[in-house]
């Protein structure tokens, strides 16, 4: 099927080097629980750079757009990707795990000497997709959809919306 590029992390950030191609979304099993539909194509740019904040590390950056469902209204919701991470390498996850949590630090994995690209790109857009995304301006809200809601944040809304005007 598609092509499944592997890295060996350290070695890809100490040589600079560079990748970058494109998948269709619906290569990304994990990603489907989210989407309404799996239409589309995911552009992904991964570098390396030898050292940054006192680590190996990879740049990723990931563009292109994922068909989420609002939850407020269930309806199509395009969501835009603009992912752009560092992701400082260790060797080892007892390396991460003996460092104070550093709340401004580059996130860290842990560097394999066979990294699945994919799986890369795939954790980062399963961290930048949000819990429970809705339309910044959704139509359910009006047309009626939002009263069959229950959740107990919904009337807490209405209630701070009624206190602003
Ligand atoms: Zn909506």
């Amino acid at each position: 099927m598609s092509h499944q590029p592997v890295i060996d992390g350290l070695e890809f950030a100490r040589t600079g080097s560079k990748l970058h191609g494109a998948w269709p979304v619906a290569g990304f099993s994990r990603l489907r629980d989210a989407l309404r539909t799996d239409e589309g194509t995911l552009q992904y740019d991964l570098r390396g750079v030898a050292q940054e904040r006192g680590y190996p590390a990879l740049h990723l950056k990931v563009s292109g757009a994922l068909q989420l469902v609002c939850q407020r209204c269930l309806g199509a919701l395009e969501f835009p990707l603009h992912i752009d991470v560092s992701l400082g390498l260790a060797e080892t996850q007892a390396e991460i795990d003996a460092e104070p949590l550093a709340a401004e630090g580059p996130e860290r994995i842990v560097a394999g000497a066979e990294m699945p690209v994919r799986d890369l790109v795939e954790d980062e857009v399963l961290l930048a997709i949000p819990l429970a995304p809705r339309h910044e301006r959704c139509e359910g809200r009006d047309a009626g959809a939002a009263s069959e809601e229950r959740s107990p944040f919904a009337s807490l809304r209405g209630l701070v919306g009624g206190t602003r005007h």
